[in-house]
C-alpha cells in the first residue's frame, strides 16, 4: 500500500512535470509568436505594404512625367553609372582582400556542420531574368515568393573552436528565401518592370492619360505622408535594432583572429568606397560639393545602419533625396526603386572580397581567370540580391561556385555578418543616392525641356 502510494505520488510528480513542461513550451511558443510577430509581422506589414505602394507609384509617376526619349536617356545614365560603380567596388574589394590576406592562418580555427547546397549562376541568373515578367501581378505583390533556386538553400549551424557562434543561422537563412530581385518575398523586380512599361503607355497617353497620372501621384504623395508619420519613430526602433542585436551576439571571442582581420579588411574596403570613390565621382561630374549631399542623406543612411535592408530604406531615401537634397522627383523616382534592387556596390565588393577570403582560409591559390570570374559572378549575384537583410550572404553560393571553392565555408563568416551588412547596406543606399544625384546632373537638360506634370516635351526638336 505505502509502496503503491510512493508509485503514485512519484506519477502525480512526473504527470505535473509533463504538464509543467508542457505549459512552458507553449509559452515559450507564444512568446516566440509574439515576437515573430512585432519584428517580421510588423517590420514586413510596412516594407512589404509601404514598399508596393511606394514603387508601383513612384516609378509610374516618374516615368509617366518624363518623355520616352529623356526616359530612355536617363535609364542609360543610371545602368552606366550602376556598373561603373559595382565594377569600381569589385574591384577594391579584391585589392583590399589580396594586400590584407585577412585569411592567412590555419582553417582549424572554424569548424562547421552543415552546408548550403550548390546554385549555379545560370540558375540565378534565369531566375533572375523570370521574375522580371510575373505572370500574375497580383500574385507577385502578395503571395509568398519562391523559386527553385530559394528551395535550394538550407540548413547552417557554425562553430568556432567548438563553441556554437551561431545557432540560429538555419533558421535566417531559411527565412530569407531570397529570390533574386524579391523583397520581403514580393517580387519587386517583376513590379518595377511592369511600373516601368505602364509609367511609359501613361506618358504617351498624354492628356488622355492624366486621370491616372493624377491617381498615382496622389497615391504616391499618401503614402509619402505616412512614411513621414513613420520617420518619427524611426530612430527609437533604430536603435533598439541595434542594441537587441549586440545582446544577442554569443561570443564576441569569434571576431579575433581571421575573422577580425576579415571584418576590418570588409570596412576598409567599404569605407574607401563610400568616403573616397562616391563622393569623387559625384564631385567630378557635378562639381558640386559631396559632403553637403551625403548630409543630406544622413537620415536615411542611420536608417540603413538600423535596418540592414536597402527596400525598407527606401522611402527615406526618396524623402532625404527629395527634401533635403532637392533632387528633382521626376529622377528619384525612376532612378531610386530600380537602384535599390539592382545597384549594391557595398553587396558586390562584399562577395568578391568574402569568396577570395573563403579561398585564402582553405589555402586555394586562385589564379587570374578566376579573379577575374569572381569579379564578374559577384557583380552578377549583387544584382540578384534582394534589398533585405543578409540576402548577400545567399547569393555568394553563385560566387563561390563559379571557382569551385566549398560552399559550405559561408558558415565560417555567418557570425560577423550582421553587422557587416549594415555597413554594406549603408554603402548600397549611398550609392543609389549618388546615383540619382549625378543622374540629374546629367539629365538637366532633358528636365528642362519636359514639362513635370504632364510628361510632354515643351521643347521641340
Ligand atoms: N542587406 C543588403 C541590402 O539590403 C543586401 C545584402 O545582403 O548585401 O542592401
Amino acid at each position: 500500500m505505502t509502496q503503491s502510494n510512493g508509485e503514485n505520488q512519484q506519477k502525480t510528480r512526473s504527470g505535473l512535470k509533463q504538464i509543467r513542461a508542457g505549459i512552458q513550451s507553449r509559452s515559450i511558443k507564444a512568446r516566440q509568436k509574439v515576437e515573430n510577430m512585432t519584428k517580421d509581422d510588423v517590420k514586413g506589414f510596412f516594407t512589404r505594404n509601404a514598399f508596393v505602394i511606394l514603387t508601383v507609384a513612384a516609378v509610374i509617376i516618374g516615368i509617366a512625367a518624363l518623355d520616352s526619349r529623356a526616359s530612355g536617356k536617363m535609364g542609360i545614365r543610371a545602368v552606366v553609372y550602376y556598373t561603373t560603380t559595382t565594377i569600381i567596388a569589385v574591384f577594391i574589394g579584391i585589392v583590399m582582400v589580396l594586400i590584407i590576406h585577412p585569411g592567412k592562418g590555419s582553417k582549424d580555427e572554424f569548424s562547421k556542420q552543415q552546408q548550403i547546397e550548390q546554385v549555379s549562376a545560370a540558375d540565378a541568373f534565369l531566375d533572375l531574368i523570370r521574375n522580371m515578367f510575373p505572370p500574375n501581378l497580383v500574385e507577385a505583390c502578395t503571395k509568398q515568393f519562391k523559386t527553385q533556386y530559394a528551395k535550394r538553400v538550407v540548413h547552417v549551424t557554425m562553430t568556432i573552436n567548438d563553441t556554437l557562434v551561431a545557432p540560429n543561422s538555419s533558421q535566417q537563412i531559411e527565412e530569407m528565401i531570397p529570390v533574386p530581385g524579391s523583397v520581403n518575398g514580393i517580387n519587386a523586380l517583376g513590379l518595377v518592370v511592369f511600373s516601368i512599361c505602364f509609367g511609359l503607355i501613361i506618358g504617351n497617353m498624354r492628356e488622355q492619360g492624366q486621370p491616372l497620372r493624377d491617381f498615382f501621384d496622389c497615391l504616391n504623395e499618401a503614402i509619402m505622408r505616412l512614411v513621414a508619420i513613420i520617420m518619427w519613430y524611426a530612430p527609437i526602433g533604430i536603435l533598439f535594432l541595434i542594441a537587441g542585436k549586440i545582446v544577442e551576439m554569443d561570443d564576441i571571442s569569434a571576431m579575433g583572429g581571421q575573422l577580425g582581420m576579415y571584418t576590418v579588411t570588409v570596412i576598409c574596403g567599404l569605407l574607401i568606397h563610400a568616403i573616397f570613390v562616391l563622393p569623387t565621382l559625384y564631385f567630378v561630374i557635378t562639381r558640386k560639393n559631396p559632403f553637403v549631399f551625403i548630409g543630406g542623406l544622413l537620415q536615411a543612411l542611420i536608417t540603413a545602419l538600423g535596418t540592414s535592408s536597402s527596400s525598407a530604406t527606401l522611402p527615406i531615401t526618396f524623402k532625404c533625396l527629395e527634401e533635403n537634397n532637392k533632387v528633382d522627383k521626376r529622377v528619384t523616382r525612376f532612378v531610386l526603386p530600380v537602384g535599390a534592387t539592382i545597384n549594391m556596390d557595398g553587396t558586390a565588393l562584399y562577395e568578391a572580397l568574402a569568396a577570395i577570403f573563403i579561398a585564402q582560409v582553405n589555402d586555394y591559390q586562385l589564379n587570374f581567370g578566376q579573379i577575374l570570374t569572381i569579379s564578374i559572378t559577384a557583380t552578377a549575384a549583387s544584382i540578384g540580391a534582394a534589398g533585405i537583410p543578409q540576402a548577400g550572404l545567399v547569393t555568394m553560393v553563385i560566387v563561390l561556385t563559379s571557382v569551385g571553392l566549398p560552399t559550405d565555408d559561408i558558415t565560417l563568416i555567418i557570425a560577423v555578418d550582421w553587422f557587416l551588412d549594415r555597413l554594406r547596406t549603408t554603402t548600397n543606399v549611398l550609392g543609389d543616392s549618388i546615383g540619382a544625384g549625378i543622374v540629374e546632373h546629367l539629365s538637366r537638360h532633358e528636365l528642362q525641356n519636359t514639362d513635370p506634370e504632364v510628361g510632354n516635351s515643351v521643347v521641340e526638336e
